[in-house]
């Protein structure tokens, strides 16, 4: 066998948060090797940002600034010879487009392989939990009805708040409360009972807390490792 072999290398932006990272690194890893066998595990450049930094742009919406933050990130990985990007925030995918127009390397959104995922099931009427931003914003809303169709319906405004607060100060900290898990499982009823027929987890910690088998009956669809398999998939293409 040819050695190095092959692989392109992933340039991941990461530390939103840093419990994110650890399990994209971990999850990526670990599907390489499951495919490939052996010691084989992904080549890859983190640019693990401080969230410090990001939780003071999100929180007082100062999204040029973020954008301009990522966009030297970004420029950072493809100097270090990544051949494709990816975000590990759902949150900060609303800037993509800015920081993106920094670098001629492509960038892996995470929502294409949730949105063709939620088609490949026949659904099209998501619920959607993430961050407050995430939720309120039409970014990622306009995201999956021009791209894929899908209609997202997201919480009301006080389960927003329950949902976004349990992410900055839990989640992201690898805080994991059986009365927030109980929250959001409350919170999935409640999108249920209102037409959705499943619901995107997107926020990358969100899985941490709740799991399909918590409610086997309503579809959940994890941004985190839908976008790993995609990333795995994108990494594995030998026509580098
Ligand atoms: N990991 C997060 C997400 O997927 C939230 C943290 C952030 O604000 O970037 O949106």
């Amino acid at each position: 066998m040819q050695r190095p072999k092959k692989m392109k290398t992933i340039g991941i932006l990461g530390g939103m948060s840093n419990q994110a990272t650890m399990e994209y690194y971990r999850q990526i890893n670990h599907a390489v090797n499951q495919k490939l066998g052996g010691w084989d595990i992904a080549e890859t450049v983190i640019a693990g940002v401080n969230f410090g930094n990001i939780e003071y742009f999100v929180r007082n919406e100062l999204w040029d600034e973020a954008a301009k933050y990522l966009a030297g990130k970004a420029q950072a990985l493809e100097a270090a010879d990544a051949d494709f990007v990816v975000c590990i925030s759902n949150t900060m995918h609303r800037v993509s487009d800015i920081f993106c127009t920094e670098i001629k390397i492509p960038f892996l959104h995470i929502a294409d392989p949730v949105g063709r995922m939620i088609r490949l099931r026949g659904l099209d009427r998501i619920g959607l939990l993430g961050t407050k931003s995430v939720m309120t914003d039409p970014y990622m809303r306009d995201y999956y009805k021009q791209n894929f169709g899908i209609e997202i319906i997201t919480p009301n405004e006080k389960d927003q708040n329950t949902v976004d607060r349990i992410i900055f100060d839990e989640l992201v900290k690898r805080e994991l409360l059986e009365g927030s898990k109980r929250e959001y499982l409350r919170i999935c009823d409640d999108l249920c009972d209102r037409g959705a027929q499943g619901v995107i987890l997107g926020c990358t910690e969100i899985f941490l807390l709740i799991k399909q088998s918590d409610k086997p009956d309503f579809p959940m669809f994890d941004t985190t490792s839908l976008h790993v398999e995609a990333i795995v998939e994108e990494a594995l293409k030998t026509n580098k």
